[in-house]
């Protein structure tokens, strides 16, 4: 069996044949905002309402809220200070209201003349000069022109698409969409169900006595039925690819307790409970003639590289090769280090495909891998899926998934073999994902959780340091260095510009060269080759260099137990999990350990609020936790762009409650009524059900 790992990207949907009377810069602008055809206008819903079903006198309009005015025009004309302007005074027999703009079209001065009327939609501000208006929404009318029947819905957009614009072709979808419901009527009236015809029509345009309240916080029946809508195609977009994946074959690799066991008496510990459970779950998912695809979860440092060599001996003791992917390649050459020292004399070749070989080198290797006589390739994706074809690959382990995002769970394709003969694939990731969301987005994956650090750790002291206080962190670095311990001292990130990162990362290494001359100083960045990158983490990790500069390149992975010192200098430009990753990087021994977070003055409210969670909690999950409520989902997942689609009405915390009920409901429309259940991703997700694939 020859196999190549590939990864395919998701096939650009094909845009709807009713979308091309649009032009071009018009579908890039809905495109953006998650619109590829028609019936994504339909579920493209307001963010809030105006009100233009009433019409207020001038004298009596409340302040501080949007409101209509429509008064005759006595006056207009362009003011030249305190600057250019058009000013126009509008009288309705009540009172009078000045319209102000400061940008706008000629043809706007010449419209707005004395004699017409006019209908203003904003804020009555009480200025200098009586009642005023700034840049309100206007309209032309004649006397007695009806009043709109329904709130003005004000949609989600993106620049250069005008909400005018986006509401014409919402209601042109409205009213060709085919808005039948896709629910059987007994799932309907159990659930005490909206239709969805009338749902979607309600929130789009809804009657004025509307609760405001209700729309506004998506509590309203409509949004009930649309949340849960929701929620049921993403259940059963994902059964259905949990059901295609029983469909395909992978080989049974049996427990045969041979290299395996030769390993557990060999390690220099033993497994914690945490890791013997989900081991014993792994195991029993390659044993089955179907692909596994589990997702491995585990706090830093909880060991779930162990768990993934173990795995690796079961495919080899079956004859079938393993493939360990690293999103980096200092990540990649230290699980080669970590594998080539347990798997000592089990008789296991190690292929290594680093970036930093030469072209003949990696030629070798490779062929070591396709004739069969290496068992295990380590390298980084990029490596492996270009220049790797592999004899008799059972095994892929994904390692740190989360850096990919969702967007890139890759779908491995096995070269020259049926489609339907697949790898098994661990996944494993430190960013620890909520469960319920863990439920949600990967219910298509199997998920394994290592809940337990190794015993003898003493936490990691976490420390919040104005950078004015930078003398004292010197100091605290020195002694560590000086006193046997190794130190690590992370570079501001600079989001912005790779260079600028570069920049940065040289400069300040230089600079501690020279606060530090008595120490031995190494630096990594992510721009440096492969192999002086792998020369600078070798000599850290052997200890002849006892300070590590370093970007944020060695947020994963890294695992050097005499480094019991971090410094992260801008601690409040990085996220979350960012900053978790990174403090994980030191407490992986039994000295005490602790983590400097060097922050500038002043601070940003997020930014505050972020190092207080990251000082208060140490439990990956915890702060997962938090940053679900920072930034979403989506942000967190690292999916906002990816086209996966995302929850975007329902709400995980707050709609637990529809989530339990769809997911009872999907197996019930699969069993029942699968055509409708059909008809119901494709309503929602349309071609978006393939990206979901694995
Ligand atoms: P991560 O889950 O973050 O990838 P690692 O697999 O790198 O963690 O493990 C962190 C450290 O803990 C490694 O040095 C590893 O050898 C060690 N380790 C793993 N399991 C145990 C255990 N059961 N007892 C003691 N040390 C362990
Ligand atoms: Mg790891």
């Amino acid at each position: 069996m020859k196999a190549t790992l590939r990864a395919t990207a998701a096939a650009p949907e094909a845009p709807d044949k009713t979308f091309a009377r649009l032009s071009d810069a018009v579908r890039e602008r809905l495109a953006k905002l998650g619109i590829h055809r028609p019936f994504d206008l339909v579920l493209h819903l307001p963010l809030r309402y105006d009100d233009e079903t009433h019409l207020y006198p001038i004298a009596a309009a409340p302040p501080a809220q949007p409101v209509l005015i429509e008064g005759e025009i006595v006056e207009s004309g362009v003011q030249f200070r305190p600057r250019r302007q058009l000013v126009c005074h509008i009288a309705d027999g009540s009172g009078v209201a000045t319209l102000r703009f400061l940008n706008f079209y000629p043809s706007q001065s010449r419209q707005l003349a004395a004699g017409r009327r006019v209908r203003a939609f904003g804020e009555l501000r009480q200025g200098f000069f009586g009642a005023e208006m700034v840049h309100p929404r206007y309209r032309m009318v004649t006397p007695d022109m009806p009043l709109a029947e329904t709130l003005t819905p004000v949609y989600p957009t993106t620049a250069g698409l005008g909400q005018d614009a986006l509401r014409t072709l919402v209601q042109r979808a409205l009213a060709a969409a085919d808005l039948n419901d896709t629910l059987p009527p007994e799932l309907i009236t159990q659930q005490a169900l909206l239709p969805f015809a009338d749902s979607v029509r309600y929130l789009h345009h809804p009657p004025p006595d509307a609760s405001r309240v209700a729309l506004e916080e998506r509590t309203h029946p409509a949004w009930r039925r649309i949340k849960f809508d929701e929620l049921l195609a993403q259940q059963l977009s994902m059964r259905l690819h949990q059901r295609e994946r029983r469909t395909r074959n992978a080989p049974s690799l049996k427990a045969r307790d041979d290299l395996t066991q030769r390993l557990l008496t060999a390690l220099p510990f033993r497994l914690t409970r945490a890791q013997q459970k989900v081991l014993a779950e792994i195991r029993q998912d390659l044993t089955r003639p179907h692909p596994m695809q589990r997702l491995l979860q585990g706090d830093v440092g909880s060991g779930k590289t162990v768990v993934a060599a173990l795995a690796a001996l079961q495919a080899i003791e079956n004859g079938c090769q393993v493939a360990v992917m690293a999103p980096t390649e200092i990540l990649a050459e230290q699980h080669h280090r970590k594998l080539t020292e347990w798997l000592d004399g089990l008789d296991v070749e190690i292929a290594w495909l680093a970036g930093s070989l030469t072209p003949k080198q990696k030629k070798a290797a490779a062929e070591r891998i396709a004739s069969g006589a290496a068992m295990i390739a380590i390298g980084t994706h990029a490596l492996i899926q270009e220049q790797v074809t592999f004899r008799k690959l059972g095994l892929v382990i994904v390692d740190e998934q989360h850096r990919f995002g969702v967007h890139q769970r890759l779908q491995l394709r096995v070269k020259g073999t049926r489609r339907t003969t697949q790898p098994h694939q661990l996944m494993m990731s430190a960013t620890p994902i909520p469960r319920t969301l863990a439920m949600s987005y990967y219910a298509d994956l199997d998920v394994s959780v290592i809940d337990e650090l190794p015993p003898g750790r003493t936490p990691v002291v976490t420390k919040l340091v104005s950078d004015s206080r930078r003398a004292e962190v010197v100091q605290r670095v020195r002694d560590a260095c000086l006193g046997g311990s190794q130190a690590y001292w992370v570079c501001p990130l600079i989001e912005e510009s790779e260079t600028l990162q570069l920049k940065t990362a040289l400069e300040t290494y230089e600079t501690l060269r020279q606060t530090f001359p008595e120490l031995a100083i190494g630096l990594v960045h992510g721009r440096m080759k492969g192999v002086e990158k792998a020369q600078a983490m070798a000599a850290f990790q052997s200890g002849a260099t006892q300070l590590l500069v370093a970007t944020t390149v060695i947020e994963v992975g890294v695992d050097v137990p005499n480094a019991t010192l971090m410094v992260i200098e801008h601690a409040e430009r990085m996220g979350l999990s960012q900053l978790h990753q990174l403090r994980g990087r030191v407490g992986r021994g039994a000295g005490e350990s602790a983590c400097i977070l060097l922050y500038q003055s002043p601070l940003t409210a997020t930014a505050r609020m972020r190092l207080r969670i990251i000082f208060e909690n140490h439990d990956g999950f915890e702060i997962a936790r938090h940053d679900l409520k920072l930034r979403g989902p989506g942000e967190l997942l690292g999916a906002r762009q990816s086209g996966v689609p995302l929850l975007r009405f329902a709400d995980l915390e707050t709609d637990l409650d529809l989530l339990d009920t769809a997911r009872a409901a999907a197996e019930h429309l699969l069993r029942e009524h699968p055509a409708q259940a059909a008809g119901h991703v494709a309503r929602w997700l349309g071609e978006k059900h393939d990206y979901l694939r694995v």
